[in-house]
C-alpha cells in the first residue's frame, strides 16, 4: 500500500476486493465537509459523536452515539477524528458494514467488542465473516497519558497492562542520574516536580484490535493502518496538535 492513493483516500487491504463495498479513510486533504470522491449519489449517515460506547443500526443522521450499522444499499457511514480511531468493518458474507469513532471513553466503554456484537444480532453476523481496518490515529508514540487511567483500563481489561508502556525518559533525569537516586536532588526536599506521577503512553490501536479479537475475530481479519496521527502533520489533523480539522472515513454498500 502506498501511503496515500488518488484523491488522498487511504485504503485497508482486509476492506478491498469486494465489488459491492466502498470504503475509505480520508486525510486532511480531503477535507471535513467533503465525502470520498466516488460517493455523489450516496446518502452519507453521520451520527453526532459523544466519546461512548453506543452503537445504532441505521441510526437518523446526527443521532448521538459512536458507532454505526447499515445492510442498506447507497447509505454511506461516516466517522470524523483527528487523534481518535475510525473503525470500518464488514460482513463479507452478510454484506453489511459499520463505522466506529473510538478514543479511550469509547475503548473504554467496549465500543469495539459493542459493535460487533450489535452486527451479529442485527444481520446475524458471524466473526469468521467480518474484516475491520484500523484508521490512522493517535499512537503509543504520541498519547502520553497519566496512571489513571491505567487505573480504569485495569479495572474492566485483564490485557490491560498490554496497553501501557513507560514514556521515554526524562532527558534531564537520563544525563545526571545521580540526582534522582534519592528521589529529590539536593535543596530540593519534596518538590513534586522530582518525583512525577508515571507518565505512560496508551496503545489505544491495540486496544480495539483486542476487542475485536475478544469478540471472536482472527488477527488476520484486522488491520491496522500504519499511521500515526500526531507524527504525520504533513497527511492527518491531529487534536493534540491543536489542529482543529477533522478528517473523514467511511464505509458502505454500493446501491
Ligand atoms: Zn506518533
Amino acid at each position: 500500500m502506498g501511503p496515500v492513493d488518488e484523491g488522498n483516500i487511504l485504503r485497508a487491504g482486509v476492506l478491498s476486493g469486494h465489488a459491492w463495498l466502498r470504503h475509505g479513510f480520508g486525510t486532511r486533504a480531503c477535507g471535513l465537509t467533503r465525502p470520498p470522491a466516488g460517493y455523489a449519489h450516496s446518502r452519507v449517515l453521520m451520527l453526532h459523536q459523544i466519546h461512548s460506547g453506543l452503537v445504532w443500526p441505521d441510526p437518523a443522521p446526527g443521532q448521538p452515539g459512536d458507532g454505526i450499522l447499515t445492510r442498506t444499499a447507497g447509505r454511506l457511514l461516516a466517522i470524523r477524528t483527528a487523534d481518535c480511531c475510525p473503525i470500518l468493518i464488514a460482513d463479507v458474507r452478510r454484506r453489511a458494514v459499520a463505522a466506529v469513532h473510538a478514543g479511550w471513553r469509547g475503548a473504554l466503554a467496549r465500543i469495539a467488542e459493542k459493535a460487533v456484537g450489535e452486527m451479529h444480532r442485527q444481520y446475524g453476523s458471524e466473526p469468521a465473516d467480518l474484516r475491520a481496518a484500523l484508521g490512522p490515529s493517535i499512537r503509543a508514540c504520541c498519547y502520553e497519558v497519566g496512571d489513571e487511567l491505567r487505573q480504569h483500563f485495569r479495572a474492566r481489561f485483564d490485557y490491560a497492562a498490554a496497553l501501557f508502556q513507560p514514556a521515554a525518559e526524562d532527558p534531564v533525569q537520563s544525563r545526571y542520574p545521580m540526582l534522582f537516586l534519592t528521589g529529590s536532588p539536593p535543596g530540593h526536599p519534596g518538590d513534586p516536580r522530582w518525583n512525577p506521577v508515571p507518565r505512560l503512553r496508551f496503545d489505544l490501536a491495540q486496544a480495539l484490535a483486542r476487542q475485536l479479537a475478544a469478540a471472536g475475530m482472527s488477527t488476520a481479519a484486522v488491520e491496522i493502518l500504519p499511521f500515526c496521527t500526531a507524527c504525520r502533520s504533513d497527511l492527518f489533523y491531529s487534536h493534540r496538535r491543536g489542529d482543529q480539522g477533522r478528517m473523514l472515513s467511511a464505509i458502505g454498500v454500493l446501491a
